[in-house]
């Protein structure tokens, strides 16, 4: 029992330093405060026409443009979900089911989260055509790839517009204008893409990208889990992903979680007030930890892009070391990190991003991803530099191959 309390007492002192934003995000505080009352007094059911349903339905559709306003939407064109991975299902099997006599073919890439490849996976048993685009080593997705995979039976097109393990922004604009072309007068192939990672951390604009269909989840921008959106473009039908109630124009069914998206919307507002500054504040961070990663330490490589990629993510291998080793040595130290993507991470399994990347899977299993985020500082950074001098030395002395 004693030894417990110590323990404890031990682990409660330990310095923390929380470096996988990319997972998820601390709620913000103000963003709490302004759900508070959508937990307690304003519960009325938003689809009730009375005093107390018009109450959250208000806090709803206000909630509904600001996020809207972030990705240059209209309200309307918001579809609330449960979050990233329903947003991006609704994508792929509303379009499937809503596009059936138009055609049957997909075209993703091969580093899309699971959230895209599952579903994927899926279609794939129902009958539809899948082609994976491969990037190349920096995670760019080539448009001439893409424009080469289109044909006349190609419905969808879905792209994540940054990458949750290394980071890699694709060129979103370019790509959608290859799309743009093909399609011509026609209504099919849509673009969809997955932007969990990017809305606000970098600016992104629906129209200027030229996108017709847009996931994003809430706790990624300091909001809260379980919920999400998926833009569509005014005058795309697809077929519901949730079939019930007619809550959301018809386009999901089921009682809005009032709280979260009133949440959400906050969370959105805050970061169009405060991303472009955060934006530079973590590049210089990031820059400054590679940096110092490089000059500390030996036969580090840094994965992904080197400049185009989020202004958070960065993401090493550590020739000779095993990732889970370093990252659980960092986490007795304080520190949470991760090795590849979140929902992967309690398996060993290679990463199916840095394999599409043609990284060798020993370099793969010897990565690490630090997602930076606004509680960051250079304090805690140096801290992990420090840390990571001491841990990489310990393992490679121990290690086989370390020398
Ligand atoms: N897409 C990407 C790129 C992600 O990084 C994630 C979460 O890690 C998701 C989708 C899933 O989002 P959610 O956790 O809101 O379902």
């Amino acid at each position: 029992m004693i030894l417990e309390v110590i323990i404890f007492k031990i682990n409660y002192m330990l310095k923390r330093v929380y470096l996988d934003y990319a997972a998820t995000a601390p709620v913000d505080e103000r963003v709490i405060k302004t759900m508070e009352p959508y937990s307690r007094r304003f519960f009325g059911n938003p689809s009730s026409l009375h005093y107390f349903g018009q109450q959250t339905r208000g806090a709803m559709e206000t909630a509904r443009e600001k996020i809207a306003h972030l990705i240059g939407a209209q309200p309307e064109e918001i579809v609330f979900t449960s979050g990233g991975t329903e947003a991006d299902n609704f994508a792929l099997k509303g379009v499937a089911y809503a596009a059936k006599l138009s055609g049957n073919h997909f075209i993703t890439t091969k580093i899309e989260h699971s959230a895209i490849l599952n579903p994927t996976k899926f279609l794939a048993k129902q009958g539809f055509a899948v082609t994976y685009l491969l990037p190349q080593k920096d995670g760019l997705i080539k448009p001439e790839d893409l424009r080469a995979v289109l044909t006349d039976k190609t419905i969808l097109i879905s792209i994540m517009h940054a990458n949750n393990e290394v980071g890699t922004i694709e060129p979103i604009k370019k790509l959608a204008e290859v799309i743009k072309k093909f399609r011509g007068a026609k209504k099919f192939p849509l673009f969809h893409i997955d932007a969990v990672q990017t809305v606000g951390h970098i600016p992104v604009d629906v129209d200027e990208m030229g996108v017709d269909l847009l996931s994003i989840s809430a706790h990624k921008l300091y909001g809260p889990k379980g919920v999400g959106a998926l833009y569509v473009r005014k005058g795309i039908t697809l077929e519901p992903f949730m079939h019930g109630g007619e809550q959301e124009r018809g386009r999901r069914g089921s009682t809005e979680n009032v709280a979260g998206i009133v949440g959400f919307g906050k969370a959105c507002e805050l970061a169009e007030q405060e991303m472009d500054a955060e934006r530079v504040r973590l590049t210089k961070l990031r820059d400054y930890f590679i940096k110092e990663v490089m000059s500390k330490i030996e036969r580090v490589t840094l994965n992904g892009h080197a400049t185009k990629r989020l202004p958070n993510n960065i993401n090493l291998s550590f020739e000779s070391i095993e990732g889970e080793s370093m990252m659980l040595s960092l986490d007795l130290a304080g520190i949470a990190c991760s090795t590849g993507s979140a929902c992967s991470s309690n398996t060993l399994e290679t990463s199916h991003v840095m394999l599409a990347l043609g990284v060798n899977p020993e370099m793969a299993h010897s990565s690490l991803r630090f997602t930076l985020g606004k509680e960051t500082t250079k304090q805690d950074l140096d801290y992990t530099v420090n840390q990571l001098v001491k841990i990489i030395k310990r393992l490679r002395d121990i290690s086989p191959f370390g020398h």
